[in-house]
């Protein structure tokens, strides 16, 4: 069990004594520096098998899937107003056909 807050926790361990106890360490290609090996997953990339650690996936993943969202609902609001010019500018053009009409 691991009491160590997480701000307290090193990247890698710093001490001689750490290091030597606890497994390797792997290099990550997303941050271009080495991190503990539990921290890493292995991913597949167009150019082979990378590593790649836990961290830099879930921000990749958590950021592509707020823009998503934001995307999405930007896509919504651009649409609903499109609907509302379009309709607002038919109906004008209706009211002036009428009263042209009529004179
Ligand atoms: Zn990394």
């Amino acid at each position: 069990m691991n009491q160590t807050p997480a701000f307290f926790r090193q990247p890698y361990p710093l001490s001689p004594d750490t290091a030597m106890s606890t497994s390797e360490t792997l290099y990550c290609y997303h941050c271009g520096r080495h991190h503990p090996r539990e921290e890493m997953r292995q991913i597949e990339t167009k150019s082979g098998k990378k590593w790649r650690c836990i961290k830099s996936i879930q921000a990749t993943r958590r950021s592509s899937a707020q823009r998503d969202a934001f995307g999405k609902t930007v896509t919504t609001i651009n649409r609903a107003e499109n609907q509302t010019r379009i309709k607002a500018r038919l109906d004008a053009e209706r009211l002036v056909a009428g009263s042209s009409g009529s004179v």
